[in-house]
C-alpha cells in the first residue's frame, strides 16, 4: 500500500504520459543507438564512469535524441521529465548496460548555473554541457581539507578583471578528460573560516594549470592532483558573490549528492549479483541467495525513496538531509551489493584479478567483480564520507 501511495503522489496529473508508449519508445531508442560495443563497455565498468570514447559517443546520441538531461527544465534544452519518466529511462538504461556517463556537468555544476549562475553564464556553459563538448571536473578537495572543507587554502587573489589562483587541489576525479573545472578557492580570510571562499569557474587549458595522475586502488586512472600557478581567472566566472562562495559550494554539494548514487545504478549492479549467485551451485548459495533477496529488498526500498524525495529532481534549498540520505543509503547499498558479488566468485575473484587481461570470460568476469568491489570501497568516500553525511543528517534533524 505504502508503496502504491508514494507511486501515485508522484505520478501526480503534472505528470500524466502514457508509460507503455513512453517504455515502448524508450526500448526502440535502445535498441537502434546502443550498439553492441556499447553495452559491452557499460559491462566492462568498474569505476565511475564508462571509457571516456564511449562516455562521449552515448553522451552525443542521448543529445541528439534530446534525451541527456532528463531532469533539466525544457526551457534550459532539458528533457523535463517528472520522476516517474526519469525512473523509467534509467531502469531501461540500466537493464541494457547502457554506458554510465561522466555527468559531472549535467547532474551538479548544470543545474547549479540554472539557479544561480548569470544570464551571461548560462548561456555560455548550458549548451556545451549538454552537447558533451565540455566535461567538468570538481575542484574542492585539497591535499589539507577533504570532510574539513573550510579548511581550503588555495588563494585566488583579484587583480582588475581576473583572478589569479595558486594552490592545488586533489582527488580530481576526470581533471584529465575535462576542459572545465569549477573550484572553491579561498579570497579572504574571515572570521569564520567558510567566509572568504570564492567559486570560480576555471578553463583547464589556463596557462599554470597542470594535472598529474593518480592511481587508485583497482589500478584505474580516474583521478588526480590539479596545480596552480598563478593561474588567471576572469571574474565573470566568478559564481555568486566574490567571499560567498561557501553557500554556493553548498548548494552544489546537495545537488551532486542526490545523484550520486542513482537507484538504477544499484538495479545494473544488482543484476550482476543475482547472475553471480546464480551461477554458484544452488546447493552451496542458500546463504547467497537470502543475502541477495534482502539486498532486492533493500533496493526496492530505496527506488521508493529516491521517487518520493526528489520529485523535481533537485534536492529543495534548505533541504540538507534528503541528500545525505541518498547518498548514504545508496553508497552503502552499493557497497553491500559488490561485496555479495566477489563472495559469490570465490576465491577465484582473487586469482582473476591477478590474471586480468589474459583470456577468457570467466577470467574477465571474476576480474570485474573484484575490481568492481575495489573500487566501490570510494563510494562511502567520494562526495562526502558516510560519517560527514551522519553528521549532516543529525545536524540537521536534531538542530544542533
Ligand atoms: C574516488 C574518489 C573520487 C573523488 N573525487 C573528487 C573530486 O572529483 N573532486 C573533489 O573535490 N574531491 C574528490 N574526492 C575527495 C573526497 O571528497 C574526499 O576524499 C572526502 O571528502 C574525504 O576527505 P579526505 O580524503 O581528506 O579524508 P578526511 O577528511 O581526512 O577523513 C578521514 C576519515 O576521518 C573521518 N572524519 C573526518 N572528519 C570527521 C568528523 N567531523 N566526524 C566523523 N568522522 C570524520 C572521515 O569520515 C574519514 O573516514 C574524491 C575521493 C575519492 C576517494
Amino acid at each position: 500500500m505504502a508503496e502504491l501511495a508514494i507511486s501515485m503522489a508522484n505520478t501526480a496529473p503534472s505528470e500524466a504520459f502514457d508509460e507503455a508508449h513512453f517504455v515502448a519508445d524508450v526500448r526502440a531508442f535502445l535498441a537502434r543507438a546502443l550498439t553492441e560495443d556499447l553495452r559491452e563497455a557499460g559491462r566492462a565498468t568498474i569505476g565511475v564512469h564508462a571509457d571516456i570514447a564511449v562516455c562521449r559517443i552515448w553522451h552525443r546520441r542521448l543529445f541528439e535524441r534530446g534525451w541527456i538531461a532528463p531532469a533539466w527544465p525544457r526551457a534550459w534544452g532539458g528533457a523535463g521529465w517528472g520522476p516517474r519518466q526519469r525512473f523509467l529511462f534509467d531502469r531501461e538504461c540500466a537493464a541494457n548496460d547502457a554506458p554510465i556517463l561522466f555527468a559531472g556537468g549535467l547532474r551538479s555544476v548544470g543545474p547549479l548555473l540554472i539557479e544561480m549562475g548569470t544570464q551571461r553564464q548560462r548561456s555560455r556553459y548550458l549548451p556545451a554541457i549538454l552537447s558533451g563538448d565540455d566535461l567538468w571536473c570538481q575542484g574542492f578537495s585539497e591535499p589539507g581539507a577533504g570532510s574539513d572543507l573550510a579548511a581550503i587554502s588555495t588563494r585566488a587573489e583579484r587583480r582588475n578583471d581576473d583572478y589569479v589562483v595558486n594552490g592545488s587541489k586533489i582527488w580530481t576525479t576526470g581533471a584529465h578528460h575535462s576542459n572545465r573545472m569549477f573550484a572553491i578557492v579561498r579570497t579572504q580570510d574571515g572570521e569564520r573560516r567558510q567566509q572568504g571562499l570564492t567559486f570560480l569557474l576555471i578553463d583547464m587549458d589556463s596557462p599554470g594549470l597542470s594535472v598529474a595522475p593518480i592511481l587508485g586502488l583497482a589500478g584505474e586512472h580516474e583521478f588526480n592532483q590539479v596545480f596552480f600557478d598563478d593561474v588567471r581567472v576572469p571574474v565573470a566566472g566568478r559564481v555568486g558573490a566574490e567571499n560567498e562562495g561557501w553557500a554556493v559550494a553548498k548548494r552544489l554539494m546537495q545537488l551532486a549528492r542526490a545523484n550520486n548514487t542513482p537507484a538504477a545504478l544499484l538495479r545494473r549492479v544488482l543484476r550482476r549479483a543475482t547472475q553471480a549467485v546464480a551461477a554458484v551451485d544452488r546447493e552451496q548459495a542458500p546463504m547467497l541467495r537470502s543475502r541477495l533477496a534482502a539486498l532486492e529488498i533493500e533496493l526496492l526500498a530505496f527506488e521508493q525513496l529516491e521517487l518520493a524525495a526528489l520529485p523535481s529532481g533537485r534536492p529543495g534549498g534548505a533541504d540538507q538531509t534528503t541528500p545525505s540520505m541518498l547518498k548514504l543509503i545508496g553508497s552503502e547499498l552499493h557497497q553491500k551489493i559488490a561485496e555479495l558479488i566477489v563472495e559469490a566468485a570465490g576465491p577465484y575473484a582473487a586469482a582473476a584479478w591477478g590474471a586480468r587481461g589474459l583470456a577468457g570470460d570467466d577470467v574477465d568476469l571474476g576480474a570485474r567483480a573484484m575490481g568492481k568491489h575495489l573500487a566501490v570501497r570510494a563510494a562511502t568516500i567520494y562526495s562526502g564520507t558516510s560519517e560527514t553525511q551522519r553528521n549532516v543528517i543529525a545536524r540537521q534533524l536534531l538542530a544542533l
